[in-house]
């Protein structure tokens, strides 16, 4: 997939430019949103277990402040770069600003293979990392949340760090905590959720029954996992689902429940060895195996970058349904939009992470916890009138949802820094 030439950052900046040049976005404005606001690049030195000091490089990138405080999650993977966290960052602005959260956008990441490294070495980063962000993050300044790689049990690191710091709890600092020290309702499924309400109406403008439409996933982790459980319970059939470690196949459908449990029992949390269905073990060949499946939901949660110009042919999906960043490429988009396959962009399908990081936000600061029906509630209200306002976009200006959801949430940002002006 020509890994080697792609560049996020790049990608992310050629899709502004499409749509400043579709909404005559005024240049000045443009010039502004082309670059990152903020940019920290920390070294972690850490004592790893062998007693030796092993040196991490880690990143916090602030987009844009213009509607908000920042947001945005932590990624912990052997591939990050600034540039990949500059993109991620700058989605996030278009992400919270497609569904209409007061937030600018963020993201930050650490160049590490956890998987090759103990919790406690992974604590003492954790650590270490957010005392060296810590110069930029705060509740009402950056706040940051779970993505690849990282989980509550990190996001109760990072806020037990900053708290000890500055001398006082802070749970507003980060968001995607457990329940117990501040966390939200719902949180853990948010971005799962999220997924399946943006399909579920995308079926109902399709005139399509989710009972009768098939599911192929790619990713198994926090948002992929969440999406099956969702579009299972919805009444679709998964019948493909890849990880690290290879994929699984059914075609009368997985028995998702089933598929959780062994994945929550597994000590690496990994789908090998799942006995309900046929494994492909190499993940490279399952992963072009799911991905060209003949499907009516494909839904790529794993990483950016998966669908390209030299796959896209072969991609037979209905609906393409992104949880992940930016897993798509702009040659892949233009080709998956010619074979007519309706795409459900990631600035929209995966906000509900998002959202339900702001109802937690919201409740840390007001220290007054919602029920989950109230959460699921206003996530189902939030992602639902995202649906409608992007699919009234794309009717009325004869465009891609893609084009749609970026012709709204660069409209708004844009709004935002005009009210503002340009500082002095
Ligand atoms: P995660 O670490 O919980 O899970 C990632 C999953 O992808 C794992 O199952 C892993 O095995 C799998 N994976 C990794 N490389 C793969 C490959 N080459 N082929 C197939 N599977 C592979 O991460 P996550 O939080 O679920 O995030 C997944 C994607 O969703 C990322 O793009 C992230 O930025 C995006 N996202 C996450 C959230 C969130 O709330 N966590 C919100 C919005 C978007």
């Amino acid at each position: 997939m020509n890994k080697a030439a792609f560049n996020p950052w790049h990608m992310a900046c050629q899709q502004l430019d499409n749509v400043a040049q579709r909404i005559n976005l005024d240049p000045n404005v443009l010039c502004k949103l082309r670059h990152c606001k903020r940019a920290l690049i920390v070294s972690i030195p850490i004592r790893m277990d062998d007693g030796n000091v092993q040196v991490f490089e880690g990143y916090r990138v602030q987009h844009n402040l213009e509607r908000g405080p920042a947001k945005g999650g932590i990624r912990y993977h052997p591939a990050v770069t600034l540039d990949e966290v500059k993109a991620l960052a700058m989605w996030m602005t278009w992400k919270c600003a497609v569904v209409g959260l007061p937030y600018g956008g963020a993201k930050g990441g650490v160049v590490c293979d956890p998987r090759h490294m103990s919790l406690s070495e992974i604590e003492r980063m954790t650590r270490r990392f957010t005392s060296e962000i810590s110069l930029i993050i705060g509740p009402e300044k950056d706040i940051p949340a779970p993505d690849v790689n990282t989980n509550a049990q990190v996001m109760s690191w990072m806020m037990d760090t900053y708290s000890m710091n500055v001398g006082f709890s802070a749970p507003g600092v980060v968001t995607g905590k457990p329940i117990e020290i501040g966390g939200s309702e719902g949180r853990l499924a948010a971005t799962g959720r999220g997924l399946m309400i943006v399909v579920r109406e995308a079926l109902k403008h399709l005139h399509m029954n989710p009972r009768d439409c098939t599911v192929a996933i790619q990713g198994f982790g926090n948002v992929g996992s969440a999406a099956a459980e969702c579009l299972h319970e919805l009444g679709c059939r998964v019948v493909g689902v890849t990880d690290v470690s290879g994929g699984v196949f059914n075609s009368k459908g997985l028995d998702i429940p089933a598929l959780l449990e062994h994945v929550r029992q597994s000590p690496h949390r990994l789908i090998r060895g799942f006995p309900g269905g046929d494994h492909v073990e190499d993940p490279k060949q399952a992963n072009i195996t799911l991905l060209e499946m003949d499907v009516d939901i494909l839904a790529p949660c794993a990483l950016e970058h998966q669908i390209t110009s030299q796959n896209a042919d072969r991609i037979h999906a209905k609906i393409l349904a992104e949880g992940a960043n930016g897993p798509t490429s702009p040659e892949a988009d233009e080709i998956l939009h010619r074979k007519g396959i309706f795409i459900l962009p990631d600035i929209l399908t995966n906000a509900g992470g998002v959202t339900v990081s702001y109802f937690e936000w919201v409740q840390d600061l007001q220290a007054h916890f919602w029920q989950l029906e109230d959460i699921n509630q206003e996530l189902e209200r939030i992602m639902t009138r995202g649906f409608r306002d992007v699919l009234e976009i794309a009717e009325r200006e004869q465009c891609p949802m893609r084009m749609a959801a970026y012709i709204l949430a660069v409209s708004r940002v844009a709004t935002a820094v005009k009210l503002r002006g340009i500082y002095p």
